[in-house]
């Protein structure tokens, strides 16, 4: 990855090379510059995913921010993404002022652009981020792309910020099964799907647990949580390994239909607090996360040792959770806040893609 800042096409100077890891993809992070600004993109590894076969398109996401070291008061007046298969350009689109002003987000929280935990929390300021998601035929062979934001700054004139993302292609490492057993539907997939757009939740899905005849509600009523078929299902674990976060002290939420932000942790109000949840190491590089466990239903803590379809509690409503479902994801590393989502199938499922809305039996 290239990081570079070209002050009125005078200055170029690439401050970083990649580091190549296991998977295809590029070690990526921030870079200083001269000017103090710098693009900042996450999650640092970024994977493409294939769409289903009938398009023959392939998708990606990630959010660039633009960061300084200083307050600026500057404009977007340009946002350009071009791809590359190795080193020729295959598609370029640009966004003028007005599109890319669209786009843009200003002043996004410093907090959702810490690299890790390392990292300060304190500025550089974060004035604008974009969300790019990228959807391209896969006969292009994408595997890199571009971003350039132009700005301009009344003190300092036009600034150009560049920052080159390798886009990689994940190979699973760990063969996993769906946390529970039976009949599911998909109530949210990954970024690309229109879903989960955290950094290790990217290719996240949730998913609510049916009857054998896919009936999601015991009855008529939609009240408490034990009018839906799946609230107490057992989950289970998607692989072999160590236990190294084990939460069981949340509520539920108490009235399906609704996240009330009374039951998320403080921390996490209003984003994505994963309520009771197991963090599995695989031994692999790889990590799951299983969230959303039922208030007293933990069956692990943290240090134990569990094999593949070990139970870990049973399908609940805690947390960031609108009705008793289950969330799971593969990440890269053991903090869900800090790590990258990787791309993960489950061995057992015999739906095609676990997109929005696919009903499937996990076996
Ligand atoms: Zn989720």
């Amino acid at each position: 990855m290239t990081f570079s800042l070209d002050r009125r096409g005078l200055l170029q100077t690439a401050l970083m090379a990649g580091l190549p890891v296991a998977g295809g993809a590029c070690q990526t992070a921030a870079a200083q510059t001269d000017g103090g600004l710098r693009l900042v993109s996450l999650p640092t590894r970024v994977f493409k995913v294939a769409d289903l076969a009938r398009e023959g398109t392939e998708a990606w996401f990630v959010n660039v921010a633009v960061a300084s070291e200083a307050e600026i008061a500057a404009n977007v007046e340009r946002l350009e993404v071009a791809l590359f298969a190795g080193q020729n350009e295959v598609s370029r689109r640009t966004y003028p002022a007005l599109a890319a002003r669209t786009l843009a987000i200003p002043n996004p929280p410093a907090a959702a652009f810490r690299l890790n935990e390392q990292a300060p929390s304190a500025p550089p300021f974060f004035p604008f981020a974009f969300r790019i998601v990228s959807r391209e035929r896969a006969a292009l062979n994408v595997n890199r792309m571009r971003i350039t934001i132009g700005l301009g700054d009344a003190a300092r004139g036009d600034l150009t910020v560049s920052a080159d993302i390798d886009i990689g292609v994940y190979e699973q490492r760990t063969a996993l099964i769906f946390p529970f057993r039976g009949a599911g539907i998909v109530t949210q997939a990954g970024a690309a799907n229109g879903g989960h757009r955290n950094r290790s939740g990217q290719f996240a899905v949730d998913a609510m647990a049916l009857s054998p005849n896919y009936a999601v509600q015991t009855g008529e009523a939609f009240a408490v949580n034990n009018d839906l078929v799946g609230f107490g299902r057992d989950l289970i674990a998607p692989a072999a390994g160590m236990v190294v976060s084990a939460r069981g002290d949340r509520p539920d939420q108490p009235v399906p239909g609704e996240s009330n932000e009374d039951y998320h942790l403080p921390e996490f109000r209003g984003a994505g607090d994963p309520g009771n949840h197991v963090i599995i190491d695989h031994g692999t590089g790889e990590f799951t996360m299983v969230a959303h466990l039922m208030a007293g239903s933990l069956r692990v803590a943290a240090g134990q040792r569990v094999a593949q379809g070990a139970p870990l509690g049973r399908l609940g409503n805690s947390g960031d959770s609108f009705a008793p479902h289950v969330h799971v994801q593969l990440m890269d590393g053991p903090r869900w806040e800090f790590a990258n989502a990787l791309p993960c199938r489950f061995s057992n499922v015999n739906a095609q893609s676990l997109n929005r809305g696919e009903f499937f039996m996990a076996r």
